[in-house]
């Protein structure tokens, strides 16, 4: 039953999985670099570009600030004492590919960038802030002392071939630092396939940056570098402007469109749409003898199907174990077999009591009293409702696909009335 459309989600899927690891920050990264090889772009936009990184640094501190989001704020702190360490050497020593104190940066700057990436966002006055801030302070400790006391040995040690030098003469950054990127890269690419988050996606971006930044160093344009740096600080911003914002508009249980943006969705229908009101059958009996977080799963269980939805409707979490679905330019009829399909979808999906439950007194008491593997058997009752002259206004169809719903439970659940 539905092959086709079940390939569909699969591309579907695919190229969603895509574009929401690579929007915006490719566009964003080509944009720069079309920036810096562009003399004519520099030319118009260089009065607007002198302020890029001051504007970047000032948004990222004050988002930062009133956000908490002290990941941010190390960031930025990070490039702003690369860059200015670089901007020093322009004008007192010349950049050279032997300069300890730039292969220093480049090796640990992407190692913090990871380092912050998967940690988990602790504040910046609280002990482990402090602990990160005095690690950060230490390493400019370090790279001066490295700089100054030892510079033969330390030269050697982060000069050191570790790679074929033929592939790399393009960059002036030496192995060690190359070695750094990337393992700071494939760390950061493996958690993000574990669990994908807007921190993880866009730390992991701004290393093409901040890579493209150090390496202006061998183009003689040090400007380059401040402006790369900025774009990196401008993907991390955008990162947290995305969070927040789906924060607002995404339920964090189920990944679902949230009632917020189901009530705005609503009001950007036309004349013609149905309204599907989804609740999920005794989902307390399921939360009093499965427990809250066997509950939970339900409910993710429950999303996932909905989500699945064809015939152009769109799933939203309302509130609870109640969900909506809404069919722009659809009626009753033609939607009516769509929610039957999602209504058999829950019945079939087997939902199996696993015994990996994080509380190991939970897990203990799953499996005595009613074993791993067992099933539960989840339902849902659906009420429908269309647009028309009688039910005009959104939130009146909303109530009369209620009124079907409640129809639906007496008549005995588990079933789609109109
Ligand atoms: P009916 O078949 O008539 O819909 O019965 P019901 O038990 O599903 O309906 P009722 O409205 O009485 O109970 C809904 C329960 O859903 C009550 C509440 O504790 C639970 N609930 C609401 N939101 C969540 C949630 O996010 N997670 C979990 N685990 N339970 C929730
Ligand atoms: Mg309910
Ligand atoms: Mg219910």
């Amino acid at each position: 039953m539905r092959q086709p459309a079940q390939q569909k989600y699969v591309w579907h899927d695919l190229l969603t999985k895509a574009l929401s690891y690579s929007l915006p920050e490719i566009p964003i990264v080509l944009a720069a670099i079309i920036y810096t090889h562009w003399r004519g772009a520099q030319q118009t936009l260089g009065g607007v570009a002198f302020y890029y990184p001051y504007a970047m640094f000032g948004a990222g501190v004050l988002l930062g600030w009133r956000f908490r989001r002290s990941r941010l704020l190390f960031a930025l702190l990070l490039f702003a004492l690369v860059d200015r360490t670089l901007l020093g050497f322009v004008t007192s020593r010349g950049f050279t590919r032997d300069h300890v104190a730039f292969q220093a940066m480049a090796f640990l700057l992407p190692l913090n960038l990871a380092a912050l990436a998967l940690t988990a966002e602790r504040g910046v006055f609280t002990p482990p802030g402090l602990v990160r801030l005095g690690l950060i302070l230490g390493q400019i400790a370090l790279v001066a002392v490295l700089d100054r006391g030892t510079p033969g040995a330390a030269a050697a040690l982060l000069h050191a071939r570790l790679l074929p030098p033929r592939l790399f003469v393009w960059t002036p950054l030496a192995d060690p630092a190359l070695l750094a990127f990337f393992a700071s890269a494939g760390l950061m690419g493996a958690s993000l396939l574990l669990s994908p988050t807007s921190t993880g996606r866009s730390f992991s971006w701004a290393l093409l940056p901040a890579f493209l930044g150090l390496s202006q160093v061998r183009a003689g344009n040090p400007g380059f570098s401040t402006f790369y740096f900025a774009t990196s600080a401008l993907i991390l911003i955008v990162a947290v402007v995305e969070a927040s914002y789906h924060m607002a508009y995404q339920d964090g249980l189920t990944g679902l469109p949230a009632r917020r943006a189901l009530n705005e969705a609503l009001l950007r229908l036309g004349s013609r749409y149905t309204v599907g009101m989804v609740d999920v059958d005794h989902f307390k009996r399921i939360n009093d003898s499965h427990g809250h977080d066997v509950g939970d799963q339900v409910l993710k269980m429950v999303a996932a199907k909905l989500a699945q939805v064809g015939g152009g409707g769109r799933a939203y979490r309302y509130g609870g174990e109640e969900f909506a679905v809404i069919f722009p330019g659809k009626s009753v009829e033609e939607c009516a077999p769509e929610l039957e399909a999602l209504r058999t979808l829950v019945e079939e999906a087997k939902f199996i009591l696993r015994s990996r439950i994080r509380s190991k007194r939970k897990k203990e008491k799953i499996l005595a009293e009613k074993g791993p593997g067992k099933r539960v058997l989840v339902t849902v009752s659906i009420g429908v409702a269309e647009r028309d002259d009688r039910y005009s206004k959104p939130d009146q169809v909303v109530k009369a696909a209620d009124r079907a719903l409640y129809r639906a439970k007496d008549g005995g659940r588990n079933q789609v009335r109109t």
